[in-house]
């Protein structure tokens, strides 16, 4: 199996990527629609575009913006919804998912309010601020359990929509390109590094032209069974029933917070893969 490189838009670089399984990182909207033409041009196989402002959604310019190519788009806020309403019918149109923090109460509540818009959403659930553990239980409840019509609340939808009893664990890092074994970075020179399940990066061993070998295939699974470290020496997660669709995410913060969390989005998913029992014919008047 091929990783997924994420990598900058740059041509030099897009060249060596040919067929490759590619998340295009852009920092600036305008760049947008160049690079969904330049993974044409290079024959790349286009997981998306990435696109990461450091602005508000309400600021997002939209002009440019291509409708029907998958875009990730990462934002800081949502902004005021009174600047997000009048766009909001073009926001929809778009084949975008929109990646805000989500640690404190009322980010949560921006997502809800996006999610309810139609909007799909992922949750930057790891960051410095600390984290309002309850509001982000409400926030997963809400992603599992509303029956009215709303968008994605990943990583909650991508647990349900993935949850496999047979095939656990369940990495929630692949929302947000960062799951060992799955991913790899590249730098503008070529240059791949891999992501670690503490959330840092450290070099590949091998090149892009080696993509595809066995060799690579091999370094993967030893990346993506590396989870296995959580169990040689006593650590809290050891004991966590959420370590199934979490894998140490808040391995620095472990605690009933966070295990209250993961195991919500756990019953959450096993609940959506559960056989659906017909539900009762309610009297008739
Ligand atoms: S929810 Fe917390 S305790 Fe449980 S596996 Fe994840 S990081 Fe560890």
């Amino acid at each position: 199996m091929k990783p997924v490189v994420v990598a900058p838009c740059h041509r030099p670089l897009l060249g060596r990527l040919r067929d490759l399984p590619v998340v295009l990182r852009i920092s600036d909207p305008a760049r947008a629609a160049e690079a969904v033409a330049a993974a044409d041009e290079f024959h790349l196989n286009l997981t998306c575009v990435y696109l990461e402002t450091g602005g508000e959604l309400a600021d997002l310019p939209l002009d440019g913006l291509p409708e029907t190519a998958p875009l990730a788009v990462r934002v800081s806020a949502s902004g005021p919804m009174r600047r997000i309403a009048p766009r909001l019918d073009r926001l929809q149109r778009l084949n975008a998912r929109f990646y805000l923090p989500a640690r404190t109460r009322a980010q949560a509540a921006e997502i809800r309010v996006l999610s309810s818009l139609g909007l799909h959403t992922a949750a930057l659930l790891v960051g410095p601020e600390p984290a309002d553990w309850e509001a982000l239980c409400e926030l997963a409840v809400y992603s599992c359990y509303n029956a009215a019509p709303h968008g994605d609340i990943d990583p909650f939808s991508f647990i349900a929509r993935r949850y496999d009893l047979h095939h656990l664990p369940l990495d929630p890092r692949a929302v947000w390109f960062e799951a060992p074994g799955k991913f790899v970075e590249a730098d503008e020179t070529g240059a791949l590094s891999a992501p670690r399940f503490d959330g840092g990066l450290e070099p590949f061993p091998l090149a892009i032209e080696e993509l595809g070998s066995e060799a690579v295939e091999i370094a993967l699974n030893e990346a993506r069974s590396s989870w296995r470290e959580f169990f040689i020496t006593p650590h809290p997660c050891q004991a966590c029933e959420g370590f199934r669709v979490c894998l140490g995410l808040f391995a620095a913060e472990a605690g009933e917070g966070c295990r209250g969390l993961m195991t919500e989005a756990l019953e959450g998913a096993e609940r959506a893969a559960a056989p659906r029992v017909a539900p009762v014919e309610p009297w008739q008047p």
